[in-house]
């Protein structure tokens, strides 16, 4: 995880967030949920996202699926027609969007299969250790709590945990949607960016504590198409004194 722990400028360190791993309450929320997930297997076996088979969220052999590019070194082409958006440093993806990728994250979604968050949190987290230049800060990217109360979650956070504490990173939930956008999936490239253009904020208290500042940051979502909406949370937080702004995301969408 040395890799990881690189920063951007050498020298500068940054009073400890939340320090190595989740906050005892983020830890207390896992827990209480690994509990709720058993119970929940109990009465309500999983059926994989991928192929129907009932046993697991996602089965063994739907897995492979979701971590096709997790031995790929960073930065691999592959045949794509936009380089990494403007300020990313780096954006990394673990699987196309199509197939059982596809299907589990709209399985977590919109049929808010929550089991789904763990084994799409540890293909981030595969991904992001084999590729990742560096980083000392998970940040979801915030669904727009209108949203997020409608689910009852918001499923990038809960990918970004699984993430989170399978790195040993710090996570902060510190960006909010400062107002509701229309679905990026009907609109084009242009219209994609001035949707999201003002629609991130950072939360003022996350500002107070100075959790941004010299932090080079890791934005962690469900699905990546234009990285419009990746571009706009990254002009935030280094707005807000960040060191540098990464992303890495289960799928990207051609
Ligand atoms: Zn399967």
């Amino acid at each position: 995880m040395n890799a990881l722990r690189r920063r951007l400028q050498p020298g500068l360190e940054p009073e400890p967030l939340v320090g190595p791993g989740p906050r005892p309450a983020l830890r207390a929320a896992t827990g209480l949920r690994a509990a709720t997930g058993w119970l929940l297997d109990l009465a309500f076996p999983a059926r994989c996202a991928g192929c129907g088979r009932e046993g697991a969220a996602l089965c063994q052999a739907c897995v492979p699926a979701l971590v096709v590019r997790a031995g790929l070194p960073g930065g691999t082409p592959i045949g794509l027609p936009s380089e990494t958006p403007a300020p990313l440093l780096q954006l990394e993806w673990c699987a196309p969007f199509s197939g059982p990728a596809r299907r589990a994250i709209h399985a977590l979604k919109y049929d808010g299969e929550q089991r789904l968050a763990r084994p799409l949190g540890r293909a981030v987290a595969r991904r992001w250790q084999a590729a990742g230049a560096g980083g000392d800060l998970l940040v979801p990217v915030p669904v727009h709590a209108d949203r997020a109360r409608e689910r009852g979650f918001d499923h990038a956070r809960l990918i970004a945990e699984v993430t989170a504490a399978e790195l040993d990173l710090p996570l902060a939930a510190i960006l909010i949607r400062a107002r509701a956008t229309a679905a990026q999936f009907r609109l084009d490239h242009t219209e994609r960016a001035a949707n999201v253009r003002g629609a991130f904020a950072i939360d003022p208290g996350a500002l107070r504590r100075r959790s941004v500042a010299g932090r080079w940051i890791v934005l962690v979502d469900d699905v990546v198409t234009t990285g419009a909406t990746l571009a706009a949370c990254a002009g935030e937080l280094l707005a807000a004194g960040a060191a540098g702004v990464s992303a890495v995301t289960v799928a990207r969408e051609r």
